[in-house]
């Protein structure tokens, strides 16, 4: 492996994509956002109407999936049946349902499988819940980012209310634990703090703080 990985992990609304996007720039490194993959599948499920608890019908979608990956703007991005998706895979749909999806091992193995092909297109900062653990056990540079239960939810509820649909803080609240439940729970490479991860508890940190945070760290592993 000459090209470098970044594994950036935590749960939802930890600040992974904020701090992965920053911390990619910084070193002119491209951001990877995996969980995208995931609400992808997802929203291909709803779309087609394949039920969401029926994971063979899931794992026959999957072949069918036509997908092309490219590199745009410092970022490694995709195009699903063409299209590449954006405000479609935020929904309240797709929220309540990508963990169900994600926790199916045919989608778990198609997933890390793209995820491990990006290393192609150069040196990666690659957020998700299982970059460290399991799409790249083998790199050195790996961070935990976590945050109370209340200020994840709160930052969240601020992102959603900036955005078009409407909930509550306590539904917001609710939707991330049950989120939260199902990723450490499941089976197959749940999230969890991987060996050699530097842990950050970003609850009274602003963004600033952690990427110098992280960057300070990373300067004498990326020197070698
Ligand atoms: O990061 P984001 O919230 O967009 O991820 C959506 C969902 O995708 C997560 O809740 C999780 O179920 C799944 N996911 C995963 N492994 C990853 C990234 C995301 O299982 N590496």
């Amino acid at each position: 492996m000459t090209n470098k990985v970044v594994a950036i992990d935590g749960p939802s609304a930890s600040g992974k994509s904020t701090v992965a996007k920053r911390v990619a720039a910084g070193l002119e490194f491209l951001y990877v956002d995996s969980g995208s993959l995931y609400r992808g599948i997802t929203w291909k499920v709803l779309k087609e109407g394949v039920s969401i608890m029926d994971a063979d019908k899931v794992a026959v979608m999957l072949k069918t999936v036509d997908i092309f990956f490219f590199v745009a703007a410092g970022a490694v991005r995709f195009k699903i049946d063409g299209v590449e998706l954006k405000n479609e895979i935020r929904t309240v749909e797709v929220n309540e349902n990508v963990s169900k999806i994600a926790a199916m091992p045919a989608v778990r193995s198609q997933v890390v499988s793209w995820l491990r092909d990006m290393h192609r297109f150069g040196n990666l900062v690659m957020e998700g819940r299982d970059i460290g653990t399991a799409v790249f056990p083998g790199t050195e540079y790996k961070f935990y980012l976590d945050a109370s239960e209340e200020e994840r939810a709160r930052r969240r509820f601020q992102e959603i209310h900036d955005g078009v649909e409407k909930v509550t803080f306590s539904e917001v609240n609710e939707s991330l634990k049950r989120r939260d439940t199902i990723d450490k729970g499941r089976k197959l490479d749940p999230l969890r703090v991987a060996p050699g991860a530097v842990i950050i508890d970003t609850t009274s940190m602003n963004i600033d703080q952690v990427v110098a945070f992280i960057l300070e760290r990373l300067k004498p592993l990326l020197r070698k």
